[in-house]
């Protein structure tokens, strides 16, 4: 298949291409957009034949549901059999922007975009190019994140092209994104609502507008026989194909560690990367490949790289990478959370103490 793909100028320049994506979508074709959090791969939500196309085009198991996308906070009322009074007060707060609820669907939604669920997921996206190619779309794209089932979510157009072409019909190219973390998914059809995916709306914000909000027990930690609720976070997504493993510790501990490792490594052939933040990236002098990914305790810049340098390792054919916990401890705050629960997704849950206390 050819995919065609238009760069977006962001200037009021970009109307037609929208409305091409538009005509496509509602034809049943595949486009990929970019949105504040990460790029999507959008498809016709209530068309059933869709969403078969978008799970073969990324190679994702077909238990694992779409995020429906609108355009209008009113639709919500279009695919969903009641709307509770949580939604509208996070409505009100966070849409349009990074947080996607979960609510129970009717009938217009097939089962083949809920991955067979009776839930739908909805979120209204903040950036303006996607809010304008889901109206010419007819209202309603289904978007997972437009990456090959597996590898990081894409952050930049480039690994769009790299993953989709030749998959999907056309791509939109807006450049980097914002954020660069997948949106924060709380169901409100639970009691107290829980949160499925930390993302840039953080716990904090959340409980801030409802009483109550609790945590999915699988986030931060593996628990035996214990199945996380949102079905895609069973997978062990955003994995690097070099082996990622977590350093904590203080001090020069984890330097002195990483630098050890990387020695015994390196005399078995391996090639050993590291990803670590501005103030210590000098005292990495033994690795092959030294990634910053911001400076300490800007949760934000941290965010934003940390999918591309996962990326960049597997370009370079890096076997072994160690990463920093960044100063973010377990990520119990903020932005953090959500940082620290995909860098211990991409790592499989390896972690070692270094010491240093
Ligand atoms: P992605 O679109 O790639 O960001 O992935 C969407 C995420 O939302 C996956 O982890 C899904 O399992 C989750 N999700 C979508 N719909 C539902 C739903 N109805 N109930 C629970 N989780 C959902
Ligand atoms: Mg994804």
């Amino acid at each position: 298949m050819d995919t065609k793909v238009v760069l977006l100028r962001g200037d009021g320049e970009d109307d037609a291409a929208l409305r091409e994506a538009g005509e496509i979508l509602k034809a049943g074709g595949l486009v990929a957009f970019p949105t504040e959090t990460v790029y999507g791969l959008g498809g016709d939500a209530l068309n059933p034949d869709s969403s078969r196309k978008i799970y073969a085009a990324k190679g994702r198991p077909s238990d694992n549901p779409l995020i429906v996308h609108i355009c209008r906070q009113e639709d919500l009322y279009e695919i969903t059999r009641e709307v509770p009074e949580t939604a509208l007060r996070l409505a009100k707060r966070f849409w349009p922007g990074p947080l996607t609820m979960i609510l129970r669907k009717n009938d217009k939604v097939p089962v083949e975009t809920t991955g067979g669920l009776d839930t739908v997921a909805i979120r209204f996206p903040s950036d303006p190019a996607a809010r304008k190619m889901i109206e010419y779309a007819g209202g309603f794209v289904a978007a997972p994140s437009a990456n090959l089932s597996g590898r990081p979510s894409p952050t930049d157009c480039k690994y769009v092209i790299e993953d989709m072409r030749g998959r999907i019909d056309m791509i939109l190219d807006g450049g980097a994104v914002g954020i660069g973390l997948e949106s924060t998914i709380i169901d409100l059809t639970v009691e107290p609502p829980q949160i499925l995916r930390p993302g840039y709306v953080t716990g904090e914000m959340l409980q801030d507008i409802l009483e109550q909000v609790e945590d999915d027990p699988t986030l931060f930690s593996v628990k035996a026989g214990v199945a996380p609720r949102a079905p895609g976070m069973k997978y062990r997504h955003y994995a690097p194909k070099g082996e990622l493993v977590i350093a904590r510790g203080a001090g020069s501990a984890v330097a002195d560690y990483v630098n050890a490792r990387t020695k015994e490594l390196q005399a078995h052939g391996e090639k050993v990367g590291v990803i670590c933040v501005a103030q210590t990236a000098e005292y990495y002098g033994g690795c092959d490949v030294v990634k910053i990914i911001g400076d300490r305790g800007d949760e934000e810049a941290i965010a934003r790289h940390l999918y591309r340098i996962l990326r960049e390792f597997d370009d370079e054919n890096v076997t072994k990478i160690f990463s920093e916990d960044f100063g973010l401890e377990n990520g119990e705050k903020g932005l953090g959370q959500a940082i620290m629960n995909r860098l211990l997704k991409a790592a499989g849950h390896q972690v070692v103490d270094c010491g240093g206390l």
